[in-house]
């Protein structure tokens, strides 16, 4: 499967993707079982797996894309960090998906591991998401996808500069962009109009990042740099810390709203980070498909 094949085609429904990553224990490999149960019924079109920067998951996405397409029969992405990886070892990588049927490649650059001390860059290795396209679409007949950040990447110049670096990705090969995560569809439109205004043809797809836990998401926002709006504090702030669940549904109506507005405006997908969690995912997607909407 070809992503971009998927999101050229405007006739049919919008596409959804569900994200994970490998499970690092026994147990999480047990609760990943039930997640994909749980969302290979729910409407998908396909799902893709993250890459550890420097290579650390290697092993386990492997394994994991091979169970998703062989075990259970769904179309998958490959994602691959570029970060610390010399040439070697990428074509290592890039060859095993091919050999594993893979046809979409996913790339990212990946941040340096900071609590691994024994992380040691290749001396090769390639300084951003672009080079790696680049070093990529040379080699390969992968359909590529890149990142987007609606709110600038986090270690950016200025989000004007990194609107720059997502329209290279698109000149280096990328077929399509799928986004951070982000609370406020604001930030969403225009970036998609800034991308336009400098040629950014290709498809963008927003990322949608239920809040699963208080904890969880302000973790995120200090690795990734997406805001948590006004509204959003405010209406965790009404929340008891003791009612796990209460903030549960409140991520799935906020992203279920974010969703329908998202449709409403035509976006060609939407892709799901489910952080190996499934109840949230799967309430939203059922709700906009009980309302025709995907
Ligand atoms: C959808 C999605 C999936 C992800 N999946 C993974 C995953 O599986 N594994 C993982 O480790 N991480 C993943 N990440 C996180 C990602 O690796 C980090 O955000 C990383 O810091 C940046 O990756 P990038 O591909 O955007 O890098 P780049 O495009 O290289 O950008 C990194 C920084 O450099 C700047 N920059 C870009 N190009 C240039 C240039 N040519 N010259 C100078 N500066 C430049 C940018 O403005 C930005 O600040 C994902 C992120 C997203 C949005």
């Amino acid at each position: 499967m070809r992503a971009a094949d998927l999101y050229k085609d405007n006739t049919g429904k919008p596409v959804v993707s569900f994200e994970f990553f490998r499970a690092k224990t026994p147990k999480a490999a047990e609760n990943l079982e039930k997640v994909l149960d749980l969302l290979s019924a729910t409407r998908h079109d396909y799902m893709s797996v993250t890459f550890g920067a420097g290579g650390s998951t290697r092993e386990g996405s492997y394994q994991l894309i091979d169970k998703l397409k062989n075990e259970r029969g769904v179309n998958v992405v490959a994602y691959i960090a570029g970060v610390g990886l010399g040439p070697d070892d990428l074509t290592n990588v890039l060859d095993t998906f091919k050999g594993q049927g893979i046809e979409t490649v996913f790339v990212i650059q990946g941040d340096e591991p900071q609590e691994d001390a024994a992380f040691a860059p290749h001396p090769e290795a390639l300084p951003h998401a672009s080079d790696l396209l680049s070093f990529i679409k040379a080699r390969y007949d992968f359909c590529l996808g890149a990142a987007g950040y609606p709110e600038g990447h986090i270690r950016a110049e200025s989000l004007e500069k990194d609107i720059q670096f997502a329209k290279l990705k698109q000149d280096r090969g990328a077929e399509y962009l799928v986004a951070q995560y982000f609370y406020d569809n604001r930030f969403f439109y225009d970036y998609v109009d800034r991308c336009r205004a400098i040629g950014v043809t290709i498809p963008i797809i927003p990322g949608i990042m239920p809040i699963y836990t208080v904890s969880l998401l302000e973790m995120l926002t200090s690795v990734c740099g997406s805001s948590i709006p006004e509204p959003v504090r405010q209406g965790l702030a009404g929340i008891s810390a003791e009612d796990r669940e209460g903030v549960v549904k409140f991520g799935i109506d906020l992203a279920t709203r974010q969703c329908r507005d998202l449709l409403q405006h035509g976006v060609p997908g939407l892709h799901f980070y489910t952080m190996n969690r499934g109840k949230s995912v799967h309430a939203i997607v059922s709700t906009l498909e009980k309302e025709g909407l995907v």
